[in-house]
Formats: structure tokens, sequence, C-alpha cells
């Protein structure tokens, strides 16, 4: 049964951990908007160059019934995945055209990404509160600025939640998150590993400013941040990265190939490398599950794919016996709460609403306005 949002913003305590779906980047941006595509229609056949669609036509064809289309809508993580399987089997022939086909799909997925990001990322003259567009966003941050203990995990692989971050710090007491987000990456980097403060961010499925090497002869094959200085810093638009002046990307270190954002979409397909890497974000983020009395999950779907933030909550769930109480947030709530509530074996309440529609009546009951559009 759907809940309004008052229910919902009740039980919004100062320490809370907002869960982030596809949905959540569609909707940033604010009334009558929408941003990043989600996954079923981020990408398409026509986006892809022929070469490539080609290529992966010949693969999908002996190995799986699925056509093109599915392959590259809803199934698009999936794809990902199997396409990550098929680059360390043994047939070299198959494994080299799967690594290709993979370099060029995360391309156009990221490039598809960062060209919706372009509105987000938009000052839009509003001349009190947010002035840039991903307004659900900026609030969320600035929120996080006041309620420091609150945590935001999120799934998706734009970078329009970290730049609310960064714009947050020059007008607020600056909110931990991004600090804890980046002693993360380094600690990885660094092999070494500080307990966590309460309040963070961290990035589930990697990030369109992170990256790793795909050239399959290369010594940091698939070696997440293999690549990155040892010690990062942030940068307008993402991390400081070794590349040439003007590189965008940068080429790889070790062996000169344009290195590809690191995408990680749930599956059984990684790397040890990458598993590592995935190990070492989810520690992080089970402490900010466990540590939370109130979990909201935003634009989620809960789709039966994603076995890693499943088995995430329930370990968060079965580890740390406290009073939770867990809200899904998005227009078909009822039917994710259901399906969530059945895996996490817990009750979870459901708010039919939109991202915009959620922050507006949240203004509403605990103050704050969004600024016009000039
Ligand atoms: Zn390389």
């Amino acid at each position: 049964m759907s809940q309004s949002t008052a229910a919902t913003a009740g039980s919004i305590t100062t320490r809370t951990c907002w869960i982030l779906g596809a949905g959540a980047s569609f909707d940033c941006i604010g009334p009558g908007r929408t941003c990043i595509p989600v996954t079923r229609s981020l990408i398409n056949r026509n986006a892809l160059p022929s070469d490539v669609l080609s290529r992966l036509e010949q693969l999908l064809a002996p190995t799986s019934p699925d056509s093109l289309d599915e392959t590259l809508g809803d199934q698009l993580e999936q794809t990902i995945d199997w396409l990550m399987g098929l680059s360390t089997e043994g047939d070299e022939g198959l494994a080299s055209r799967a690594s290709e086909c993979l370099r060029e799909l995360i391309a156009s997925v990221a490039y598809a990404v960062r060209t919706a990001s372009i509105g987000g990322h938009a000052r839009h003259g509003g001349t009190v509160g947010f002035s840039y567009a991903a307004e659900n966003y900026f609030w969320l941050a600035s929120m996080c600025a006041v309620y420091q203990e609150w945590s935001v995990l999120t799934l998706n692989w734009d970078c329009l939640l970290d730049r609310a971050f960064e714009e947050i710090q020059g007008i607020r007491r600056p909110p931990p998150h991004l600090d804890g987000w980046i002693r993360c990456i380094n600690e990885y980097k660094l092999g070494s590993h500080e307990a966590p403060t309460l309040g963070g961010y961290a990035k589930l499925h990697g990030s369109l400013d992170l990256f790793f090497c795909l050239n399959r002869s290369c010594a940091a094959y698939r070696s997440p941040l293999a690549n990155l200085r040892p010690k990062l810093r942030r940068r307008e638009g993402g991390f400081e990265m070794f590349g040439l002046p003007g590189d965008k990307h940068g080429p790889c270190n070790k062996c000169g190939v344009p290195l590809t954002e690191l995408l990680m979409p749930p599956g059984k397909n990684k790397t040890p490398q990458e598993s590592s890497f995935l190990e070492h974000v989810h520690r992080l983020a089970l402490y900010y599950l466990q540590h939370s009395s109130t979990w909201i999950f935003v634009g989620y779907s809960v789709p039966s794919y994603d076995i890693d933030v499943a088995h995430l909550l329930r370990q968060a769930i079965t580890s740390m016996a406290i009073e939770r109480s867990i809200f899904v947030v998005a227009p078909d709530a009822p039917s994710i709460a259901a399906r969530l509530s059945k895996i996490l074996g817990v009750q979870v309440g459901a708010t039919a609403e939109t991202f915009t529609s959620f922050v507006d009546n949240v203004m509403r009951i605990h103050g704050g306005s969004r600024p016009g559009w000039a």
C-alpha cells in the first residue's frame, strides 16, 4: 500500500541513508524536466558505430537468444557484464572481439551519460537556493551539509551528485561526503584502511570519473585505478588523472592505450582486481547502511540482476539488529517495495512519487523552496 510523503519524511532522522537508482538521476533536475535517461532507453542500435553493432551481433548469435534491442535496452548492464566474461575466455579470437566490443560499448554509454549530464550542470539562473540545474541533487547535498551523518549510496555512473557536493562545499559548512569518497578511493590505491566516519558517499557500480585499461595485453588490464596517481585530488569535472595535457581521459600509463570509464555493473564476470575494488567500496557502504536508522530508496527499481546490492542490504540487516525504517520513493513504489520487502525479509514502506515531487513535499513539511528559472 502506498503512503504519503509525510510518512516517509516523518522517518527521516539524523541517521538516514539514501540509496539512489537510475530514476534519481533521470529526475534530478526538478519540475518538468528530465536528465539522464533510465537504462532501458540510455542507448540503442543507432548510438553504436556499425562495426561495433555487427561485432555485437556476431557475439550474440551463438550464445544468446536475446535480440540486440533487448541487449542494449533493459539488459544493458547484463550485456556489459557478459562481455566482461567473454573478454577473459581462453579462445583468444573470441576474447579479443569481446574486449573490443566492451570498450566501444562502454565508450558509447559514457558518451550518452555525459551528453545528458550537460543539462544538469548548466546554471539555470536562480537567484536564491540552488544555482545549478540538478536541483534535487543540490537539495540532497545541501541537506547533507546540515545533517552530516546522512549517507548517500548511488548506483549511478554520472557525476551530477559529485558536482553538487563540490558546489555545496563553497556555500555551507562542507559536508564530509565527497572527501570521504576520495579517501576511500585513495585507500584502495594505497592499500591502507582508516575507520570510516559516519556520514558519507559511495558509488557502488563505478563512476565516469574513474578509469581502467581494457587493452588485453596490458599489465594493468582491468585493474581499477591502476593508472591513477597514488594520491588523488579533486578537480573540476572529476579526479585528477595521469594523462597528456588536454587529453580528457588520458592514456594508460602502462601501455599508452586510451583508458576506459570504470563501469562496474552487477554480475559475476569480474577480474580478481575488479572484485577487490568492489569489496573495498562495499565495505564502506555496509558501514553506512549498518549505522543508519532510516533507508530511503529513490528511483531504484530493484532489478533481479542486482545481486550485489541485495547481498549488501541483507548483510547490513542481519549484522546490526537496530530498529530501522525502510522506504521506497518512486512512481511505481508499491510494486518495488513489495519486491524489496521479499528480498530483505522486513517491512518496506512505499511513497508513490517522483523524486521531484518528493523533494517539493519534504520542503513543504520541513521548510525550503526552489528557485525560479530565469
Ligand atoms: Zn594499459
